[in-house]
């Protein structure tokens, strides 16, 4: 059974453009409406700027709205900005923050239902389909990743191991033996695995495992290489976050190009990060959200600090939802280094675009004598290290010039033996900062 345009749960994917603005607007309205009559922070806000939700005709109007930020929910901790009583709140989430209290985030019955529509959707945009067997190694917990891929994934009628994070050796022999035909975990934690069953003389490439849903930090297309050549699948990369409802607001497609917006829950813009005005179409910024069917915590132009573009074109696997190019990076994410800004995702093209090193490294930034300094700690290959010292050296030396001619900076290299970065169960710490103790 292929998902099609016939599948009912899909059938949203393929709405003409016309029936889909109209739909979005409808929905604008509604929850603005929403936002205004039950958040006072939005309504406070409309009212500083002279506005009424009945000022919103078109969909245009939009960018009149003020945005919502991530200290906004931080501000109001933990329940300020929902719009809906407890009675009708069935579950809460709630995200660690770096610093600080977490954000918290809420779903009534229907927000549950439209999470899984968007997840059935997803999964079966990946060729996810009954009879599939779906081992789920994101986080159950707070975290909205274990959730949302299960229900989704029981919803499409698939049958989920509800396996969390963590305890890799058991992840390998159930993938081995429950015949594991497609994975829902972060990239990074699933090369870990590729590694470990490697240790344990299992070749993934020889199991059933065929699809990898991946997500909840941003990666890279050279990633995604290593991945479906090391373990003999395909890579879908998806997206989502809490403060909008999880994972599941959008995913790739067959054509793995570019990511399909749910934008009849969802509705995206790109603004200028730096002055918050729309970009022309097709151009990089920041992503922004809002959602249009959210009842228990509506988010009215969300910042996501995610950097990415709409793609305008049509997709060819006929889907008429937009597209939006793949993050590979976050606004807050950059390092600002001696002047210069650096993105970890740079970082990693670089040292991919070196043969022999695997894509486990970490970025460790400290200060000596009031000068900022980074040193990237990357493993190779044991080969590299039984080889003559000659081997490393050279390695060493095509990494410095790599990572020059792509950040335009001189920075540290340490090749460390395989293992010797701490391994995640869930996002990968790839930047530790030194550089401000206390
Ligand atoms: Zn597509």
């Amino acid at each position: 059974m292929t998902p099609s345009p016939f599948d009912p749960a899909s059938a949203p994917d393929y709405l003409p453009p016309a029936q889909m603005k109209q739909l979005q607007l409808d929905r604008l309205r509604g929850v603005v409406q929403r936002a205004f009559d039950h958040v006072d922070l939005f309504r406070a806000r409309l009212g500083e700027r002279g506005l009424a939700p009945a000022d919103i005709r078109g969909l245009e109007d939009i960018a009149k709205l003020p945005f919502t930020v991530k200290t906004d929910l931080r501000d109001t901790y933990p329940f300020g900005l929902f719009a809906s009583p407890m009675q009708e709140v069935v579950r809460l989430h709630a995200s660690s923050g770096t610093t600080g209290k977490p954000i918290v985030v809420a779903y009534t019955r229907e927000d549950l239902d439209v999470w899984t529509s968007v997840m059935v959707r997803s999964l079966a945009s990946c060729g996810i389909t009954r009879g599939d067997i779906v081992q789920n190694a994101y986080g159950y917990g707070l975290f909205t990743g274990g959730l949302g891929a299960h229900y989704g994934a029981e919803a499409l009628g698939a049958t989920v191991i509800p396996i969390s994070g963590g305890n890799t050796e058991r992840q390998i022999m159930v993938m081995k033996d429950f015949r594991v035909t497609a994975i829902c975990c972060t990239p990074s934690y699933f090369i870990h695995l590729l590694e470990r069953a490697g240790e344990l003389g299992v070749d993934v490439r020889g199991l059933p495992l065929r699809a990898g849903v991946f997500g909840a930090e941003p990666w890279t297309e050279s990633m995604r290489r290593h991945i479906e050549s090391a373990g003999g699948i395909r890579a879908y990369d998806i997206y989502g976050l809490s403060e909008i409802t999880g994972p599941g607001v959008a995913i790739e497609c067959c054509a793995q190009q570019g990511l399909h917006l749910f934008e009849d829950h969802f509705y995206p813009e790109i603004v200028d990060p730096e002055t918050g005005e729309p970009v022309a179409e097709g151009c990089e910024g920041e992503l922004v959200i809002t959602t249009l069917s959210k009842r228990a915590m509506p988010m009215i132009r969300y910042r996501t600090r995610d950097i990415t573009a709409l793609i305008p074109e049509p997709c060819p696997c006929g889907r008429t939802l937009r597209r939006m190019r793949r993050i590979a990076r976050r606004s807050d994410d950059m390092i600002i280094l001696r002047g210069v800004n650096v993105f970890p995702s740079q970082i990693e093209s670089a040292l991919l675009s070196v043969e022999g090193t695997l894509p486990h490294y970490q970025i460790v930034l400290t200060r000596d004598k009031g000068l900022d300094q980074m040193e990237v700690l990357v493993e190779v290959t044991r080969e590299v290290f039984s080889d003559q010292i000659g081997a490393l050296e050279t390695l060493h030396d095509k990494l410095i010039y790599a990572l020059d001619q792509t950040l335009g900076l001189r920075v540290a290299i340490r090749l460390v033996t395989p293992q010797t970065i701490l391994r995640s169960e869930g996002k990968a710490q790839r930047v530790i900062d030194r550089r401000n103790p206390g």
